[in-house]
C-alpha cells in the first residue's frame, strides 16, 4: 500500500496537525458554540459524533442525520474542516450529502470486517480522507485489514488513530496504550499518517496532556482530542472532554522535537524493545507477588515449599508451548527455571520470617 498525504488547502500540516470537537454533537448551539471557541484558538479541523455506538442501549446515540446541517453551518460560519464517524453505508451517503470533509471508522466499527467492507463498497469513486480506528481489540492485522478494505476501494488518503485497546481489568487508562502495536503498524507503513486520540487512551482530563506529548515524542502526525464548550454537561464521554481552551493550553506546552530520518526505523524496533522490556517486568512483578500469596497459604497450612510434582509438570508443558511458539528448549528451560527458583527463594524466605 502506497498511502498519499491528508493535504487539505489552507492546513497546516506540520506536526501535530489537530482534529478538535465535541464527542457528540447535541444540539445546534453546542456545536456552533464549541466550533467558533476553537477556531478562534486556531484548530481547523472540528469533529463531531452523529452517530454513536454506545456499549448498551439506553446510553445517548447521537442525534443522527439531524446533526448534519449543524456541521456544515461550522464549515460555512468558521471555514473549519468537518470530521465524522461513519458506521454504515448510509451514514456515508449522509455525511457526503452535507459535505462532511472527513470521515472516520470507529473502533468498533473497524473490528467487523462486514461493516468495513460495507463502508468500502460505499466510499467507491469518493475521493474523501478516510481515518481509521484501531479495533477495540489489540489485533494488528485487523486493523491493517480494515486498512487494506478502504485502500482497496481506491481511497489512498488514508490516516490511522491510535484510540487505545479495551481490557477487562480496568486500570490507570480506560484503554491500554499497547504502544507498540501503533508502532509496529508504522514500521510497516512509514507513509500511514499517524493519529493519536489521548481522550479515548486515557478517559480523564488530565491524561490528555501526557499521552499528547507522548505520541509527539513518538513522531505521531496528529492528535484527535474531545473538546466540549461545557465538559460537565456533554452528553458522552464527559470524563475526558475539555473546554477549547483547556485544550489550547495543553497544545501550547507540547515539545515538539524532530528525529532523525535515516535511523527511524531503528528507534522504531528499539520503542518497541522498551515497552515490550516493561511489559515483561510487568507480567514478573505480578508472578511473583502470585507466588507470595502460594507462600503465605502454604505457611499458613504447613504445606512444604517444593512441590517437585507440580513443578515438573509446568516445567514441561511451558517449555513444550514455548517450543512451538518458535523458542528454543533450552532458552525456555532457562527461563522458566530462573523463575521458578525466584519463587521457591521468596517462599522459603516467607517460611523462615
Ligand atoms: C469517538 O471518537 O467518540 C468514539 C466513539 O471513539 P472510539 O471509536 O475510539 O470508541
Ligand atoms: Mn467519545
Amino acid at each position: 500500500m502506497k498511502f498519499q498525504p491528508i493535504n487539505l488547502p489552507d492546513v497546516d500540516m506540520k506536526r501535530p496537525i489537530v482534529i478538535a470537537g465535541p464527542c457528540s454533537a447535541e444540539t445546534e448551539e453546542q456545536v456552533l458554540t464549541t466550533a467558533k471557541q476553537l477556531a478562534a484558538n486556531g484548530i481547523r479541523i472540528f469533529r463531531a459524533g452523529i452517530w454513536k455506538p454506545r456499549t448498551k442501549p439506553g446510553g445517548f446515540e447521537g442525534v443522527g442525520s439531524d446533526g448534519l446541517p449543524w456541521l456544515r453551518r461550522v464549515k460555512q460560519e468558521t471555514g473549519m474542516y468537518t470530521a465524522t464517524e461513519v458506521a454504515t453505508a448510509k451514514h456515508v451517503y449522509e455525511a457526503l450529502k452535507y459535505g462532511v470533509d472527513i470521515l472516520w471508522i470507529g473502533a468498533r466499527t473497524t473490528a467487523n470486517p462486514f461493516a468495513v467492507q460495507e463502508i468500502a463498497d460505499a466510499l467507491k469513486g469518493v475521493d474523501v480522507p478516510i481515518l481509521i480506528k484501531n479495533p477495540v481489540n489489540p489485533d494488528l492485522e485487523l486493523w491493517i485489514g480494515a486498512i487494506e478494505r478502504i485502500y482497496n476501494t481506491g481511497l489512498h488518503r488514508i490516516a490511522a488513530i491510535h484510540r487505545g485497546f479495551s481490557s477487562y481489568e480496568k486500570k490507570l487508562y480506560r484503554n491500554q496504550p499497547q504502544w507498540h502495536i501503533p508502532i509496529e503498524l508504522h514500521r510497516r507503513f512509514p507513509d500511514l499518517p499517524l493519529f493519536c486520540d489521548p481522550s479515548h487512551i486515557g478517559g480523564k482530563r488530565e491524561l490528555i496532556a501526557p499521552l499528547s506529548q507522548q505520541a509527539m515524542d513518538m513522531q505521531y502526525n496528529g492528535l484527535i482530542i474531545e473538546s466540549h464548550c461545557e465538559p460537565d454537561k456533554a452528553l458522552s464521554d464527559k470524563e475526558q472532554q475539555i473546554t477549547p481552551d483547556s485544550l489550547d493550553l495543553i497544545l501550547r506546552r507540547l515539545v515538539i522535537r524532530e528525529m532523525k530520518q535515516s535511523t527511524e526505523d531503528l528507534v522504531d524496533l528499539r520503542r518497541q524493545i522498551d515497552i515490550l522490556d516493561n511489559d515483561l517486568l510487568e507480567v514478573l512483578v505480578k508472578r511473583m507477588r502470585v507466588s507470595t500469596e502460594i507462600g503465605i497459604y502454604k505457611k499458613e497450612h504447613g504445606i512444604a515449599v517444593l512441590q517437585t510434582n507440580r513443578f515438573n509438570e509446568i516445567l514441561e508443558k511451558r517449555i513444550a508451548n514455548g517450543v512451538k511458539l518458535g523458542m528454543s528448549h533450552e532458552f525456555m528451560r532457562t527461563i522458566l527455571a530462573a523463575i521458578h527458583e525466584e519463587s521457591v527463594r521468596i517462599q522459603v524466605e516467607l517460611m523462615n520470617k
